[in-house]
C-alpha cells in the first residue's frame, strides 16, 4: 500500500487533515489485510489522537490523510462505569485504546440525545449534534477478534462521529441549520486556506 512512505516513517505523529481537505469528504476503502504497516499507522494514530493539542478520544484514518476503513478510540476514563453502562462500554472500555478495522453500525435507538461534538480536523469550532444514544457496533479488532455489541454513552456518540469519517461526513453536516450558520463563515475560511496549501503543493 506504500501507506508509510505517504505519511513519513521519522515522525511519531502525523499531520491532521483540516476541513477542505478533499480526503475527509471520500468514501474510505475496506481493509482487506492487516499488514505490519497497517498496525504501525494504527499505532502513529493512537499516538496521534493523544498527543494533539487538544487531546482526542477517536481518529479516523482519513483525518491522517489515509482513505482506509480504521479507527482508533479511546472514551475509558478514570471514573467507575455508570450502573446503567452499555454493554459495550462495559467490555471494550477497560480494553482501550482500540483500534476498529472496518467497523459499521448495523442497528441505532430511536433514542436521541444532543450533545456538543468537536472534531481535530476542524480547530477551535463545535456544535450540538442530534444522535441516536445506543448503536450497534460490528467490527473486528487489529489481533482479527470480531465484535457485535451495543454501544452506549460517550463510547456510542463517539463511534457515530468517528465512522461518519469513513463515509466522508463531518459533524457540521448534521448540525441544524441555524447553528451551522453560525459558523459558515469559518468553515469557508478553513475551505480557502486548504486550496492555498493544496496549490502551493503541500497537502
Ligand atoms: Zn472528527
Amino acid at each position: 500500500m506504500g501507506l508509510l512512505s505517504r505519511l513519513g516513517r521519522d515522525s511519531r505523529l502525523l499531520r491532521i487533515a483540516i476541513y477542505g481537505e478533499p480526503v475527509l469528504r471520500e468514501k474510505a476503502a475496506p481493509i482487506t489485510e492487516v499488514t505490519e504497516e497497517l498496525r504501525e499507522l494504527a499505532e502513529k494514530m493512537t499516538t496521534t489522537m493523544y498527543e494533539n493539542e487538544t487531546k482526542g478520544i477517536g481518529l479516523a484514518a482519513p483525518q491522517v490523510g489515509v482513505s482506509l476503513r480504521l479507527v482508533v478510540i479511546d472514551t475509558s476514563s478514570d471514573e467507575p462505569p455508570s450502573p446503567n453502562a452499555s454493554p459495550g462500554e462495559l467490555l471494550l472500555e477497560p480494553r482501550m485504546p482500540l483500534v476498529l478495522v472496518n467497523p459499521e453500525i448495523t442497528g441505532v435507538s430511536a433514542e436521541t440525545s444532543v450533545y456538543h461534538e468537536a472534531c481535530l480536523s476542524i480547530p477551535e469550532l463545535s456544535g450540538d449534534v442530534v444522535r441516536p444514544v445506543v448503536v450497534r457496533l460490528k467490527t473486528q479488532l487489529l489481533d482479527g477478534e470480531a465484535v457485535e455489541i451495543e454501544c452506549g454513552g460517550l463510547l456510542g456518540r463517539c463511534l457515530q462521529h468517528e465512522l461518519d469519517h469513513l463515509d466522508g461526513i463531518m459533524f457540521v453536516d448534521r448540525m441544524d441549520e441555524e447553528d451551522r450558520a453560525e459558523i459558515a463563515e469559518d468553515l469557508r475560511i478553513l475551505e480557502r486556506q486548504a486550496k492555498k496549501r493544496l496549490s502551493k503543493g503541500r497537502r
